[in-house]
């Protein structure tokens, strides 16, 4: 069963919790017990291909799901739709470390790890309620969110995805990628604010009881896709494992030998997915979590002080500008013993605030086993390329956060344990940024974007990916981009068939 981080909601089924997204009074729902797994049970996942490792971790998960659902979903979701045929490969860099690519998917970014997936469990998670007939998932994005939502979604019968990303706040691939999206179902708006302001107009939608019981009645229901959702948490759990299987079979650890993690880190869903792998008895070491100049999460698991009242830096790795990390809320609870009571004030400060502190032993507790720290726009592109001069490997503006904080964390605590860093884009995906870091010199304005990728491509004499090609010569299907206060007003046009995007 599922529980409240703010103890404000009876338990649920796991498809409950996926059909809500989040707990409709606020908060998130987490597992009531994570699965621990013995040593001989993760050695006998160890040659298991995606899917199959897929099935077998969410089966411990899906509590209302049967063995032949979550079958059918994983083979679908895993099955043809990458463009890799190990899903989540590794590549060792020798004398750096090991990456994990979750980036061969439809759209190019991690995201599409889960989201192949989560519109297939809802989708089978609706059947099992009394729930309404139409399902409208709405989505803020940074960017790749939203790409990999409305692929994964559309044309999902009984779905509808509204997608609204910060106008000005993503790359133009991102904007091409999600204003470009067909399918019968699919809303994608601009929204004049940041990428916080579109997932706070969402959480409103979502905690305005009124609003929602008016949707009730016509027959409709709100969910998220956003990784407040643990239908979206949950298969990314999976490839922490497939990673560490990939090392060991590459022989570069044995088989229960500690392995760090490196998590260019937004919203803290990712890295808390490595966590609950941890938990289940997976032999990671440290989290090494990974922020760029938005450097929130950084300060807190330095100072124990929550502080979003900062400025908001723009940056090259746009899906990690965030000043408010939604699933710090899971891990705070897990990690004070879920007392829901003191979770609910730290919310409320934030809530009212824009600021919370903990307490010495509970940081304590945190950093015990997770490594904060933050690299600069500077550093990040000093990363891209002293990577691609030394081992001729291109990653993308996010990975290389991680990568060059890892450097630091190597730095300050000479700790050698073998690593593996999420590379969670293409580097093509990015293009401009890339480029420029190999370059060291910027570009000139007027080129385009999706020029720069193929100029990347050449001059690197690296494959652009497959779902960034032809970006400009497909129409554009979602033209408008609108005021913050008109998300709401928007949600319900789309349910009354009113609203186009
Ligand atoms: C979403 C995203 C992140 C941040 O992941 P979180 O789960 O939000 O911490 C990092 N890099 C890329 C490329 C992303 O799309």
């Amino acid at each position: 069963m599922y529980i409240s981080t703010r103890g404000n909601h009876k338990p649920v089924t796991a498809s409950q919790a996926i059909c809500l997204g989040m707990v409709p009074e606020g908060g998130l729902f987490v597992p009531e017990q994570i699965p621990g797994l013995s040593m001989e049970e993760i050695r006998g996942m160890v040659d298991l291909p995606y899917p199959a490792l897929a099935e077998t971790i969410l089966r411990y998960y899906l509590d209302d799901f049967s063995p032949e659902e979550i079958r059918e979903a994983t083979q679908a979701a895993y099955g043809t739709n990458f463009y890799h045929e190990d899903i989540a490969p590794v590549t060792v860099l020798e004398g750096l470390g090991a990456f994990l690519e979750l980036y061969h998917g439809p759209t190019a970014a991690f995201k599409d790890m889960a989201l192949q997936l989560t519109p297939r469990l809802l989708a089978k998670a609706m059947r099992k309620g009394e729930s309404a007939r139409e399902l409208l998932i709405l989505v803020a994005t940074s960017g790749d969110t939203g790409k990999a939502a409305l692929e994964g979604f559309k044309d999902v019968a009984g779905m509808h995805v509204a997608c609204f990303f910060p106008d000005q706040g993503v790359s133009r691939a991102q904007e091409l990628q999600m204003r470009t999206t067909d399918g019968k179902n699919t809303h994608v708006y601009g929204v004049n604010g940041n990428f916080d302001d579109c997932q706070n107009g969402v959480k409103e939608i979502f905690s305005d009881s009124g609003f929602n019981l008016a949707l009730a009645r016509k027959g409709w229901q709100l969910s998220s896709a956003n990784s407040i959702n643990w239908g979206r948490l949950c298969p990314q759990i999976v490839y922490y494992f497939y990673g560490y299987f990939s090392l060991v079979q590459a022989g570069r650890i044995a088989m229960g030998q500690p392995l760090h993690i490196v998590v260019p880190t937004g919203n803290f869903g990712n890295i808390l997915s490595a966590w609950y792998a941890r938990e289940m008895g997976l032999p990671i070491g440290k989290l090494i979590c990974a922020s760029n100049e938005n450097r929130v999460l950084t300060d807190f698991f330095t100072t124990g002080h929550y502080d979003r009242r900062r400025e908001f830096f723009k940056t090259s790795s746009p899906s990690m500008d965030i000043l408010i990390s939604s699933n710090l809320e899971r891990f705070l609870f897990e990690m004070n013993g879920h007392d829901a009571e003191l979770l609910r004030s730290y919310m409320q400060a934030l809530g009212e605030k824009g600021e919370f502190t903990v307490e010495r032993s509970l940081l304590k507790k945190m950093t015990d086993l997770l490594w904060a720290g933050s690299a600069s726009e500077e550093e990040a592109a000093a990363e891209i390329r002293r990577i691609y001069l030394q081992w001729h490997y291109l990653i993308d503006t996010h990975t290389a956060v991680g990568a060059a904080v890892y450097d630091k964390y190597k730095a300050v605590t000479g700790d050698e344990t073998p690593v593996v860093m999420d590379a969670t884009a293409s580097p093509f995906k990015f293009s401009k940024s890339v480029l420029e870091a190999l370059d060291d010199a910027e570009m000139p304005e007027d080129l385009d974007e999706l020029q720069i990728a193929d100029a990347l491509a050449v001059c690197t004499n690296t494959r652009n990916h497959p779902a960034l090609e032809d970006l400009d010569r497909r129409p554009l299907l979602h033209e408008r981009t609108i005021r913050m206060e008109d998300m709401q007003s928007i949600v319900e046009g789309i349910t009354e068939g009113t609203s186009a995007s």
